[in-house]
């Protein structure tokens, strides 16, 4: 096989297909369940930060069947959000983020989320990731959000060498195709979360260990 981006994507695509749970990750979800609607992918993109897909489900179903839209969130009491959120971790932090980027969309952006990634990054809690997410499953705007998975994936097959998900954003809007960037994070979470996992990946069962640098590492080890 080459191992050229597009190879591997695909491969990646087929491997996640082929898994016996090929449920979509929280954003995707999401982004399905309410026909991309921008705020919801934005306050479940907070809330996803450093925890688990799981967790982050759990957190913004019930926040949202609470609370249905911008305005309500804007005014929201930040105890009751937070016993609502508890599963997603920080959640006090959580908190007065969703309800403090809630109140400015309402004060500024007339009850919007901005399509602009700068305008993004500039609300609280908002970095690359959250605001390419945002674009990405929120806009169908092509972006490549870098989580810790992206970021360990492109690594060791050898896309990039990069020490943090920035530097890695930046090689792969380089070398990848823009056709490819809608659909790289989701598929590339799921494959993180299933075979290319951070402890003990299932190089066993992966059918990308001819294109992979550490993989043929750790045979020389
Ligand atoms: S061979 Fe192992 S380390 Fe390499 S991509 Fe596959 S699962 Fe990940």
């Amino acid at each position: 096989m080459k191992c050229n981006f597009q190879s591997i994507f695909k491969l990646i695509k087929k491997m996640n297909r082929n898994m016996k749970n090929n449920n979509g990750t929280a954003l995707k979800n999401e982004s399905q369940k309410n026909e991309r609607d921008p705020f919801r992918i934005l306050i479940t993109t907070i809330l996803s930060q450093r925890t688990r897909d799981e967790n982050t489900r759990q957190a913004s179903q019930k926040l949202f069947s609470k609370y249905h839209d911008i305005k309500s969130l804007s005014e929201a009491n930040a105890k009751k959000v937070e016993s609502l959120i508890q599963q997603s971790g920080f959640y006090r932090t959580k908190a007065r983020s969703i309800i403090s980027v809630s109140k400015i969309l309402v004060d500024c952006y007339n009850g919007e989320v901005p399509r602009d990634f700068n305008e993004l990054m500039a609300l609280p809690s908002v970095g690359r990731k959250t605001a390419n997410c945002v674009l990405v499953y929120g806009f169908h705007v092509p972006a490549i959000p870098v989580d810790i998975h992206v970021h360990r994936i492109s690594n060791r097959l050898g896309m990039v060498n990069t020490n943090n998900p920035e530097d890695t954003e930046f090689k792969l809007r380089q070398h990848v195709e823009r056709r490819f960037w809608i659909e790289l994070n989701e598929e590339f979470v799921k494959f993180g979360q299933r075979i290319c996992k951070p402890i003990k990946p299932r190089c066993v069962i992966c059918d990308l260990k001819k294109c992979c640098i550490w993989y043929k590492d750790q045979r020389m080890k």
